[in-house]
């Protein structure tokens, strides 16, 4: 079988005026299925463009791209949209969350991009809203909850689809340091309980310990690709491990 994600020679330019800006310079990744796998480095080395390519948010200006063997280049729009709603779950740094709706409301709006709303989509979001801890917060407002629930629940709508693949940017760069490696321990347990591929930005070696992978980024190209033999979420006790 193909590998999940494989990238080849990437290359993301952008015109800035008059200028190019080089955002990836030739970037090759192979992602297995069941991976977990940090993506660290400076700002502005082009790891916010990787994932947006990844999460076919955005196109590279050259190389390919093949998402279970598939060719991205070649797929339509809709193929794209229904990889982006399907496939892939988001999960960004500020949240992005709708102020003026529920918990329930929020985690259910990617239901409200598909062709036909599921009959079951409140139970779709009970069920997520539970497996990220926030069981009985259904009608709460994001800014009734604290930064940390606010992930959670981000988190929640970026399930509701069940993604293969979860792409967090920088994830916890809002978040104190313990509320960040709690977010940290649920992408882990999703990605031992359920084998969801987690692919996570960011600037702290703490956060990234979480990972069994770690690629680190410069000027575009990937400057370092580490395995992490003991990523700290392993040590979890099995009873924290969720439905
Ligand atoms: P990182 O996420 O590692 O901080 P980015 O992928 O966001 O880096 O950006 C890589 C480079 O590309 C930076 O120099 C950035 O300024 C530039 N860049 C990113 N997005 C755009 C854009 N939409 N237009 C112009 N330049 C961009
Ligand atoms: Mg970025």
């Amino acid at each position: 079988m193909a590998d999940l994600i494989e990238t080849r020679d990437l290359i993301k330019a952008y015109a800035l005026g008059e200028v190019m800006v080089q955002a990836l310079r030739g970037v090759s990744i192979t992602i297995e299925r069941g991976s977990f796998v940090a993506i660290m480095g400076p700002s502005g080395s082009g790891k916010s463009t990787l994932m947006n390519i990844l999460g076919c948010l955005d196109r590279p200006t050259s190389g390919r791209y093949f998402l279970n063997g598939v060719p991205v280049e070649g797929l339509d729009r809709d193929q794209l949209a229904e990889i982006r709603n399907r496939k892939v779950g988001f999960v960004f740094q500020n949240f992005n969350l709708l102020t003026r709706m529920t918990a329930l409301e929020n985690v259910q709006l990617p239901l409200l991009y598909r062709n036909s709303e599921p009959d079951d989509a409140d139970e779709l979001g009970r069920k997520v809203l539970e497996q990220v801890g926030l069981a009985g917060r259904e009608n709460s407002l994001p800014t009734r909850l604290s930064g940390g629930e606010q992930q959670r629940l981000a988190i929640a709508r970026a399930l509701i689809g069940e993604p293969e693949i979860l792409l967090a940017d920088e994830p916890t760069g809002q978040l104190d340091s313990h509320t960040g490696e709690e977010i940290m321990r649920i992408f882990s347990r999703l990605n031992q309980t359920r084998q969801i591929t987690v692919i996570v930005v960011t600037h702290a070696e703490e956060v990234a310990r979480f990972a069994r992978r770690i690629i680190r980024f410069r000027d575009g190209r990937i400057a370092a690709d580490e395995r992490n033999a003991v990523p700290a979420g392993d040590a979890e006790p099995a009873a924290e491990v969720l439905p």
